[in-house]
């Protein structure tokens, strides 16, 4: 399975590592002609309000949005799961808004900025560790959003058909099992 990492800004080359120790082959993505060779595209964590701006810039939102129609799927991990979100509570404008949920940015406040847990995911057998870094939360899901995990009853991963997104950063640890995942979804939409 090839899978793209969208290479505009953030955590890219660490995704990479983690879908090839995953057993696919991870890609730097930086321009829209590369979509169709691909089975799945990650959208990293970074600063959303940036990731979506060079989206806009260089024609990704068009292009994502068409890959997505196709029935490919997309993993969104922290700025990523903002930029797919539909909603913002801040009342922001959405960025590609294709998963039914509304998404608080930064939303662990100051005292708890960056932490590192485990937690329980649907799908995975045993825990996860997981790294928070300035990390929003999905605050409200509606249609056929599926909870994966909460962390202290906040929503922190979720699938919604093709969709994936995680809160934290999966590609910053020796854990490539949501990774595994995401892979095994790639597989199926094939
Ligand atoms: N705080 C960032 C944002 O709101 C997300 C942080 C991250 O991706 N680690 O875009």
């Amino acid at each position: 399975m090839k899978i793209g990492v969208l290479a505009l800004q953030g955590a890219v080359a660490e995704h990479i590592r983690s879908i090839n120790l995953a057993g696919g082959e991870g890609v730097a993505v930086k321009r829209t002609e590369q979509l169709d060779e691909l089975d799945g595209l990650i959208i990293p964590g970074g600063e959303s309000t940036t990731i979506g701006k060079l989206m806009r810039k260089y024609g990704f939102m068009e292009a994502v949005r068409d890959f997505a129609g196709k029935g490919k799927p997309l993993f969104g991990t922290c700025a990523g799961l903002i930029v797919l979100a539909e909603r913002l509570e801040s009342g922001e404008e959405a960025h590609l808004g294709l998963m039914n949920m509304t998404v608080a940015r930064n939303a662990f406040g100051r005292q708890r900025e960056s932490f590192e847990t485990e937690l329980d995911v649907k799908g995975i057998e045993t825990p996860l560790r997981a790294v928070f870094i300035r990390a929003p939360l999905i605050k409200e899901v509606g249609g056929n959003v599926e909870v994966l995990s909460a962390y202290k009853d906040e929503i922190v991963a979720a699938k919604q058909d093709n969709l994936l997104v995680s809160s934290f950063h999966p590609e910053l640890t020796d854990d490539y099992r949501l990774h595994g995942l995401f892979l095994d979804m790639a597989r199926q939409a094939r």
